[in-house]
């Protein structure tokens, strides 16, 4: 196992200076997993003062210095490097009300949530692992380090933490750890929206996560409404994207519920904005393969959410094929990609909105076959219809001017 450079230059100099340090926690489950970690933490027997003094020369962010965190750039990276903890009691089940410091690595890892993730490593001391981390990692297991119910008690968003990693490792949760979580659900209404949010966006993508929604149902329906509803089948081999994802586990509660749902999740307007034509499409017959329908959806909709569409409408692949081939083809069917632009309307004397409803008139045209995308054929399409003058409608009197009229 390799830590990158930076990570090991860190370790080196509190070495030399007389401390303990190790790579913590999740990195080091990844380097043993043959993954590339997101970020690396770095655990220590000095407190932060001592840190500082290691790290007088460097760039150094004061972050949570009470909770014993020191955030130290090397190499242009932050790194946060932390004290060994012994977490105190939790009162709100979300966080521990006071920090302990520890001179001992094994307090640190003790509070860790599961044995994957109580692992510690250095390259002058190897693979720390006091839980049976490393079996668990081989056997593919989430297992809770220490009494299960309790652990969940202190902490309940590990409950999602343990069916996450289930769902991103394709692991199972083992036994007893599995019994808690259901038996501790409840619990999950303590966590901040945005925290399950943050879980269930890393867990939607993993590896069969309609069966393992389906088989922690219980705990699913304390966040997703009327689960026995849920298409959870599709789930397993829907494309790894989020959108759609969050569109098939919300589909079942029709566009409004879902996007509501998504906001009462913290979710974004963005999300739910993206969310909302998959669901309007959800359980709608293969997109037809046809050019002009191809076209008008492109158009309506964009490229990535018409690819999300043929994906949510089983049976679209010729759609699908159409619409590559038109993209390929460089074909108009998007006001950016037509030549007749709205400046020649405005030198026409044209203002205002009429102006974008004559262009997608006439983008509606083109795509239909109805005009060559050329300002020469857009315009003489407009003047055979009588479209090219603006009109000027003389202003109709408002209600309260009408009343006054009928006196
Ligand atoms: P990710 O891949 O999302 O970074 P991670 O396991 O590294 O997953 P982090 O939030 O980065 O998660 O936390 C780093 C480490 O801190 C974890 O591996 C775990 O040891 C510990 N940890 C994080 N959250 C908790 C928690 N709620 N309870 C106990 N330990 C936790
Ligand atoms: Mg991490």
């Amino acid at each position: 196992m390799t830590l990158p450079d930076n990570v090991q230059i860190i370790i080196q100099m509190l070495e030399d200076a007389g401390f303990e340090a190790y790579a913590v926690g999740g990195c080091v489950r990844d380097l043993l997993l043959g993954l590339t970690p997101y970020d690396y933490d770095i655990a220590t027997d000095a407190v932060p003062a001592q840190m500082k003094e290691v790290f007088a020369g460097e760039r150094i962010i004061a972050t949570g210095e009470k909770y014993g965190t020191l955030t130290v750039v090397m190499g242009g990276i932050p790194y946060e490097i932390t004290t060994y903890r012994a977490d105190g009691e939790y009162s709100d089940g979300r966080r521990p009300d006071s920090v302990t410091f520890s001179s001992q690595l094994r307090d640190d890892l003790c509070r860790r949530d599961f044995t994957v993730n109580a692992l510690a490593y250095s390259d002058k001391a190897g693979v720390i692992d006091h839980f049976g981390g490393q079996e668990d990692l081989r056997g593919g297991i989430i297992r809770a380090v220490g009494v299960p119910t309790e652990r969940f008690t202190e902490d309940s968003l590990r409950i999602l933490r343990a069916l996450r990693f289930a769902a991103v490792y394709g692991f199972t949760i083992e036994s007893e750890t599995a019994l808690a979580a259901r038996k501790q659900r409840a619990l999950l209404k303590n966590v901040s929206r945005e925290r399950v949010m943050a879980e269930l966006s890393k867990l939607i993508c993993g590896f069969g996560v309609g069966d393992l929604i389906s088989e922690y149902r219980d705990i699913f329906a304390e966040f997703v409404p009327n689960i026995a509803d849920a298409d959870l089948h599709r789930l397993n081999n829907a494309p790894a994207d989020r959108i759609t994802r969050l569109a098939l586990l919300f589909a079942h509660l029709g566009k409004n519920k879902a996007c509501n749902t998504l906001k009462r999740l913290k979710y974004s307007n963005a999300t739910c904005k993206f969310t909302a034509p998959l669901i309007s499409n959800y359980g709608l017959p293969p997109i037809e393969a046809d050019r002009i329908v191809v076209k008008q959806m492109l158009s309506r909709y964009g490229e990535e959410t018409f690819f999300r569409i043929a994906n949510i409408r089983e049976g679209s692949y010729e759609a699908a094929q159409i619409a590559l081939d038109v993209i390929d083809k460089d074909e108009c069917f998007t006001l950016r990609k037509m030549e007749f632009k709205g400046e020649v309307l405005v030198k026409l004397g044209f203002k205002g909105g009429i102006i974008g409803e004559r262009l997608e008139l006439l983008l509606q045209a083109h795509i239909r076959g109805e005009c060559d995308n050329t300002v020469e054929s857009m315009r003489e399409y407009l003047k055979n219809r009588g479209l090219l003058t603006p009109a000027f409608v003389k202003r109709l009197p408002r209600r309260n001017e009408r009343g006054s009229e009928r006196k």
